[in-house]
């Protein structure tokens, strides 16, 4: 399982011929059930275990919503106690408790952020956070020393603005993994998270809809394993055209909804509470990010 792995969003037409994809799959039971992975995990955010976890009483049918519960023990182990996959969730949550914000500055200076850094400065500051990590450096020294490292290579003021917004990075970083560990604390049902619980509405989305109504029609909730989401998605997959089964995941698919919203015009706040997230700033990545989303505004602005 590649947990971490970067979630990959499909665009519409990509999400289209999931679908279609889906359709195709000639068993009907698993043509439906793979419909509904498509749109309550495309379409209404929903992540992979949270999918396998519901059941019908988390449909509010009279106001159109997905109720996801704040707390639900997971009974789907062979014995009735929480299934391997909710087990390996939680080891991966206490693996993240402890990432500081110094190690995900690291992580940050490894990847692709932090381009307005020259080469030399950034691995000189990676080199003082190794030191930092592997504990042969106090964090006041690290403070210390980054600050004169970007004041070597810019006025004071940059110097500020950078270690602000390489913070910033880092704290986001960060939260894009916790948001795994909120995830794993959420799929073993034992979330004490104030977003944990949250309210979904399926019905501006009238496939959505209409796949939710029949998927519960026939069934009393995802009958299987997670790894049965993982598999009607990759079954779909391999029946689209022009797609390949390692195109997307369950989680490219939350990814995907939360893209194909955001472009069209759902505010930050909204697809915050509509995706569960901790932190704002996830939901503002997506907006951030949105083509779509730019582009109307500037039309808007020009037509003013
Ligand atoms: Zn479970």
């Amino acid at each position: 399982m590649t947990e971490h792995s970067r979630k990959r969003a499909l665009n519409d037409r990509e999400y289209e011929l999931l679908v279609e994809g889906a359709r195709r799959i000639d068993d009907d039971l698993r043509s439906l059930e793979a419909l509904f992975v498509a749109f309550v995990g495309g379409r209404l955010g929903l992540r992979p275990g949270e999918i396998a976890h519901m059941t019908s009483e988390w449909v509010d049918w009279r106001r159109r919503r997905i109720c996801i519960p704040y707390h639900e023990p997971c009974e789907k182990g062979r014995d009735g106690g929480i299934c391997g996959y909710c087990r390996s969730q939680s080891e991966q949550r206490a693996e993240y408790n402890t990432l500081s914000l110094a190690e995900a500055r690291l992580e940050v200076l490894r990847g692709e952020h932090g381009h307005q850094l020259s080469g030399t400065v950034r691995s000189q500051m990676q080199a003082t956070h190794v030191a930092h990590v592997n504990g042969t450096l106090d964090s006041d020294v690290l403070e210390r020393q980054l600050r004169q490292l970007l004041e070597t290579a810019a006025t004071a003021d940059d110097a500020s603005s950078i270690l602000d917004s390489l913070n910033a990075a880092a704290r986001d970083y960060r939260e894009e993994h916790s948001v795994s560990q909120a995830e794993a604390e959420r799929e073993m049902w034992t979330a004490k998270t104030e977003t944990a619980e949250r309210q979904v509405p399926f019905d501006h989305n009238p496939r959505a809809e209409i796949y939710v109504e029949r998927f519960f029609d026939r069934l009393n909730g995802w009958q299987r394993s997670r790894q049965a989401v993982n598999r009607r998605v990759t079954e779909a997959l391999a029946e689209a055209r022009e797609l390949d089964t390692d195109t997307t995941h369950p989680h490219g698919l939350r990814a995907t909804a939360a893209t194909h919203l955001a472009a069209r015009g759902i505010e930050s706040l909204a697809l915050q509470s509509m995706f569960g997230w901790a932190d704002l700033s996830t939901a503002r990545n997506y907006v951030a990010a949105s083509p779509e989303n730019t582009q109307r505004q500037l039309q808007q602005a020009n037509t003013r």
